[in-house]
């Protein structure tokens, strides 16, 4: 069956001015030939330290930023640079980390939300965002008529979720959606994000710093390193094994969850490196344990770890074609 998203090569590069007075300007490869497939009604998780391209990527899926390179089809239909962007992002609605700047400050929530139905011109714009916001947990009779620094961050960011569907979009594209949340409220929004996705058969990319609420919400699992895909893989298959060296070394940066095994792993050592200058060959192979010359010299390929596998890698450990002296015997435990 088809998939509903399909992001072919997308590629983004930003110039930044450098050198002597700036004035030679330099290209940072944010996002370098990015492909990935999200089924109707799934949740797709990015996962990545920053700047790893994860946030460009949700502006080139919401036509926030122009690609420079590559293809986004939604429902077999390509998103080309020609559509219009109105059309484009009814289809995908964005949730940013940021509930305050997010809204109009001088607008209160009823018109806030109700704002881009109007635009679109939308059928009774006024009773489907009263509706949502009885939705998201905020009774409109006491609601309608405030205005965003009269309600906490938990409740903003309610109100901004229910501006996402009031456009009756296909995808909701969640960018640290929940990140700024106090623990308990950060539960309470993951349920009702995972409550809304099967009542209104939404398809979600949910991009998070946080790996335990990323596995919490998602169905599939996609990690990030300097603007390409090294891993991609169901949530129960990422987390049994990390087939990518930097896969493993984020996860053992994160924190137990078991009280009794709190030892934290030793973090990934060193910085990123220049994203305006990346390594060639593999782009990990400066923080690498395993590299090997043959690291230095090819770029790895996503691929299937085994034929027709739905875990997906992008390191020459299991190609057993590669070259790499311990290739097709994975990672070193
Ligand atoms: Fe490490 Fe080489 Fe695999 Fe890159 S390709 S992650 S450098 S082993
Ligand atoms: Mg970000």
């Amino acid at each position: 069956d088809q998939p509903l998203l399909s992001v072919r090569d997308l590629k983004k590069h930003f110039p930044i001015k450098g050198g002597i007075l700036g004035r030679t300007q330099a290209m940072v490869q944010a996002v370098d030939g990015v492909s990935f497939d999200v089924r109707a009604g799934e949740t797709l998780g990015i996962v990545g330290e920053s700047g790893c391209g994860k946030s460009t990527t949700a502006k080139l899926l919401i036509g926030l930023v122009d690609r420079d390179e590559g293809d986004i089809e939604l429902g077999g239909k390509s998103l080309g640079r020609d559509i219009s962007l109105r059309a484009l992002r009814r289809d995908i609605q964005m949730v940013f980390q940021d509930s305050y700047a997010s809204l109009n400050p001088r607008m209160t929530i009823l018109d806030s939300i109700a704002f881009g139905a109007r635009v679109q011109g939308l059928d009774d714009p006024v009773g489907r965002a009263r509706r949502l916001m009885a939705r998201v947990g905020l009774d409109p009779d006491r609601f309608a008529g405030r205005y965003p620094h009269e309600l906490s961050g938990g409740q903003r960011q309610r109100i901004n979720i229910a501006r996402a569907l009031v456009m009756s979009p296909k995808v909701v594209v969640l960018d640290e959606a929940v990140s700024a949340l106090d623990k308990s409220v950060e539960a309470q929004v993951l349920n009702l994000l995972s409550d809304l996705r099967a009542e209104f058969g939404l398809t979600y990319i949910f991009i998070s710093h946080d790996l335990n609420v990323v596995r919490y919400i998602s169905d599939r699992i996609l990690v990030m390193y300097l603007g390409e895909v090294v891993e991609l893989a169901p949530v129960d298959m990422i987390w049994a094994e990390q087939a990518h060296p930097y896969t493993r070394s984020l996860f053992s940066a994160m924190p137990s969850m078991d009280p009794d095994n709190r030892t934290q792993k030793p973090p990934l050592t060193g910085d990123p490196p220049n994203p305006i200058d990346p390594p060639p060959g593999c782009r990990f192979h400066t923080r690498c344990a395993f590299a090997a010359d043959v690291c230095k010299a090819r770029h790895p390929v996503l691929g299937p770890m085994v034929q027709g596998s739905p875990h997906w890698v992008a390191c020459h450990l299991h190609d057993p074609a590669s070259g790499h002296p311990r290739a097709g015997q994975g990672v070193p435990a």
